[in-house]
């Protein structure tokens, strides 16, 4: 039975020059239909009320207004028993303080907020408009109601970001009173409009020196690298996100989302309108076991800890080498990857290569 459920808010203030998401600018009467839709979503799809975690993301949730967001809390009423970590996406721009109580008042107890830089002329660029202080401020306004589990993103391998503008945001960021840090490498989307605009992507040598950069410096300050691009202080790493990495079943609700459940995968249809009007008929696909045991691998080795072996029998009644003891010796001997607590782990310089390294459990 799953035990975490991922709701989408396609709606944004405005649209981000790097994003291919599926999200649409706000529309007050479009998000109002938007949330009926979802209580059809959720009667549709009857999720467990036994989750541990939940999380709205998008799209900007904190586009909605704040009625919009009291009812999107009420119809996920139901769900938030025994929910232990419960995340909004917000944006800084429209996390205003009535938003904030609303949240607070509703139970959610993580907020991961888009930051991406501090550098003005890198959210210029990236059709941003908060400023540093903003985000100070936010993240304040957080912690005075008792939300002080705040993850923020960062981006970087931006055109015309240098290494010392990469350094200045990552001291920035982990001088901030937060609890994790994820990190993204700017990919250049075709339907982005750096995409349309013919925005190249950074030397790969640069970019690569970057994520180094981060790894030191967020290490040094506190923030654990617990998964490819995630860093956390203690106590602190994402449940949402792990169960992904542990490879365990989810829901997916809303226009446009994702989920798995029993050996099947399913994307909800991402036409607005359709959604709308409830033609919300997923598209499922069924999971092979090799499929399941590939993405049990490639999700597992994300994370520091690595793979359990436990966790792999538990899943599939085979042990590892049973099935994958040719892949990981040709790995273990290049010196990607290695043993440790019935775990298998990605070196550091595994991890850097991950992909390279999957190609040999395919
Ligand atoms: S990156 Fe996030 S906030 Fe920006 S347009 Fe995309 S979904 Fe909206």
């Amino acid at each position: 039975m799953a035990q975490s459920m991922y709701v989408h808010i396609p709606f944004c203030d405005a649209i981000c020059a790097y994003c291919d998401f599926f999200r649409c600018g706000y529309h007050r009467g479009l998000s109002d239909q938007y949330l009926e839709a979802l209580k059809l979503d959720l009667a549709k799809q009857q999720p467990s009320t036994d989750l541990k975690t939940l999380y709205i993301g998008g799209g900007t949730p904190t586009s909605l207004q704040s009625d919009q967001l009291e009812a999107l809390f009420q119809l996920l009423k139901p769900y938030r028993q025994s929910v232990e970590e419960y995340t909004v996406e917000v944006n800084v721009e429209s996390l205003h303080a009535n938003k904030i109580s609303c949240m607070h008042t509703a139970g959610v107890n993580r907020i991961s907020m888009g930051v991406q830089s501090f550098h003005p002329d890198l959210l210029h660029m990236m059709n941003r408009c908060h400023r540093t202080n903003d985000v100070v401020n936010a993240i304040q306004d957080l912690k005075k109601v008792g939300i002080h589990n705040i993850s923020i993103d960062l981006i970087y391998g931006l055109p015309t970001q240098t290494m010392a503008m990469w350094e200045a945001d990552l001291l920035q960021a982990a001088a901030l009173p937060i609890t994790h840090i994820s990190l993204y490498a700017l990919t250049i989307e075709e339907h982005s409009a750096f995409g349309r605009m013919g925005v190249t992507n950074i030397d790969p040598t640069l970019e690569g020196e970057m994520y180094d950069k981060a790894i030191q410096i967020l290490e040094n300050k506190g923030f654990h690298q617990y998964e490819i691009s995630s860093f956390a202080r203690s106590g602190y790493e994402s449940m949402h996100n792990k169960q992904y990495w542990y490879y365990h079943d989810f829901y997916g609700i809303g226009c446009g989302a994702s989920g798995k459940l029993d050996h099947q995968r399913y994307d909800m249809p991402k036409n607005l309108h359709a959604y709308i009007k409830g033609e919300q008929e997923p598209s499922w696909i069924t999971l092979s076991q090799k499929d399941e045991m590939f993405e049990m691998v490639m999700m597992g080795l994300r994370l520091k800890e690595g793979l359990s072996y436990q966790a792999f029998e538990d899943a599939f009644h085979v042990s590892f080498d049973d099935v994958f003891k040719q892949a990981k010796e040709i790995n273990i001997k290049k010196g990607e990857l290695y043993e440790c607590h019935r775990h298998l782990r990605a070196t550091d310089h595994g991890l850097h290569f991950l992909n390279d390294v999957l190609l040999e459990f395919l």
